[in-house]
Parts: structure tokens; C-alpha cells; sequence
């Protein structure tokens, strides 16, 4: 304080960087009475150093921020009797990923789902049945299973996720009603930008589709939504794309609740199930 109250009041001589340093360690001037009416500082801020410094940096974090190269990895359908090893892999690469689990999965391997909360990965809810007769049924179904999920995630983890994403994606069978229904109960919907196609094979051809489209989306600015399986073949070749994410200097990231979440539009696309 003695120091900012010498830089700023009496003798102020300094660089823009020398009042950030002092303004870093002492708080802003302006928190400080005595100092408002101080001359020297009317004629600081008139200058304008101090304020457009503090923009300055602050546009700086945001351009950080906004030039990072950011993807979200999501597996769905577990935890599987293998997804031990698939936090491993990821673990070891420092990434991180969100779970969209289902209900009897959760309760099957309950010690997984806890060490993913323990290690800081998002958790977030696939249904129960995943049987798209049943989860469509009605604007009531996929509600219900829902609620029925994430009451189990919460007895095994204490976490009470709001994340969903529905069995084979939103796109044809969640009406505008049904996600209406679903939405006004708190839930966030997410769909995904790259699908994986990862379930179609047990070859590593999956990881080469996904880095495509990793680079076209990235050359577009965008920070994609990955889906992938919790499944043997996916976790053996996982580490090939982690690999490559850290090379080329990718950020993996949790979907977070406080995030606009993304789904597909409807428009025009959905009906019924069976209809
Ligand atoms: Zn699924």
C-alpha cells in the first residue's frame, strides 16, 4: 500500500506495466479514498494509462481465451467394464471428457463413475433403457428416464447432473414438445458436432475421420463436440488421437452446465417414433 500510495500519489513516473505490477499487488486505486482526488492520478487516469492498460490486458485474456484450440470429448454409453482403462488412457494424456452414462451401467460399476467424479471428468446421463421405442414412447418417457439416471448418479456419486444427451442423438424422435418438457426440468440437451462412427468397426479408421474434422472444424474457428463410445476399440485407439491433440497444441475440456448447450434443430426432421 506504502508503495502504490509513492508511485501513484507522489512521484509517479512509472510505465503502464509499473502501475499493472502495483495494481496487481495492492488492488486498484480506486478502492483507496484518499487516493480519488489525489491530482497526479486525475492526470494518470486523463491520460489514460492506468484505465486503458487494465482494458488492454483484459481483451488480451479474452483473445487467449478465444484463440485456444479448444474440443470436447464425450463417450457415451458406459461405464463399461473397460472404462478403467479408458480413464487410464486419458489420465495419462491429461485430457479431459464428459460421460454420458446409462443408468444400469452406473449401478454395474459404480467405483468407475466415483473415480471420474474424483478425478474431475464431467458426468452427465444417457437414460435407462436405451431402446429408442421406449425412451420415445411419449413427451413424458424421456423425462422419466432421465430423472430415473440421474437419482441413481447421484445416490453412488453426491453429484446431480443436469447434462443429458438421448439415445442415437436428438434428431429424429425428440419432438420440440418432448425437449420443451424435458428442458423445463433443468436439463441440457447436447448433441455433438464430429460423430466418431466409432461403433461401426473395431479399427482405428475412426480416429483419422475425427482428426479431418477436427481440422476442418478448427480452420472455422469452432470448438467441436466429439462422440465416441466407452468401448474396447475406442479405448485402443484412443492414445493415437490424444496423441495427436497434444501435438498439435489441442485443449480437451469438460462440458459444463454453465454452457449454452448444443443440440440439433428439429426443423422439419422429427416425428414420432415409429411413425
Ligand atoms: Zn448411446
Amino acid at each position: 500500500m506504502i508503495i502504490l500510495l509513492f508511485i501513484v500519489g507522489f512521484s509517479f513516473r512509472g510505465t503502464e506495466d509499473d502501475v499493472i505490477v502495483a495494481v496487481q499487488k495492492h488492488g486498484p486505486p480506486n478502492e483507496i479514498p484518499m487516493l480519488k482526488n489525489s491530482p497526479e492520478l486525475k492526470q494518470t487516469m486523463k491520460g489514460s494509462t492506468y484505465a486503458d492498460s487494465i482494458i488492454q490486458k483484459e481483451k488480451e485474456l479474452i483473445q487467449q481465451e478465444e484463440n485456444q484450440k479448444i474440443v470436447y470429448l464425450t463417450f457415451d454409453d458406459g461405464p463399461s467394464s473397460d472404462a478403467n482403462q479408458l480413464l487410464d488412457v486419458l489420465d495419462h494424456y491429461r485430457a479431459k471428457a464428459t460421460f454420458f452414462m446409462l443408468a444400469p451401467q452406473i449401478k454395474a460399476h459404480p467405483e468407475v463413475v466415483k473415480r471420474m467424479v474424483k478425478t474431475g471428468y464431467a458426468v452427465g446421463l444417457h437414460g435407462v433403457t436405451h431402446d429408442a421405442h421406449q425412451f420415445y414412447h411419449s413427451k413424458k418417457s424421456p423425462l422419466h428416464e432421465m430423472q430415473e439416471d440421474q437419482k441413481v448418479l447421484e445416490k453412488i456419486t453426491g453429484v446431480k447432473s443436469t447434462l443429458i444427451r438421448t439415445p442415437y442423438g436428438s434428431v429424429p424422435y425428440m419432438l420440440d414438445s418432448y425437449r420443451k418438457e424435458i428442458e423445463s426440468y433443468g436439463f441440457q440437451l447436447w448433441d455433438w458436432d464430429i460423430d466418431s462412427d466409432d461403433w461401426k468397426s473395431n479399427s482405428k479408421a475412426f480416429v483419422y475421420r475425427v482428426i479431418n474434422e477436427i481440422k476442418l472444424m478448427e480452420s472455422v474457428g469452432k470448438h467441436p463436440v466429439i462422440l465416441m463410445h466407452d468401448r474396447g476399440p475406442t479405448i485402443k485407439y484412443l492414445p493415437i488421437l490424444l496423441n495427436w491433440l497434444n501435438k498439435n497444441h489441442f485443449v480437451t475440456k469438460n462440458l459444463e452446465e454453465s454452457m449454452d448447450a448444443y443440440s440439433f434443430k428439429c426443423n422439419d426432421r422429427c416425428h414420432p417414433f415409429g411413425s
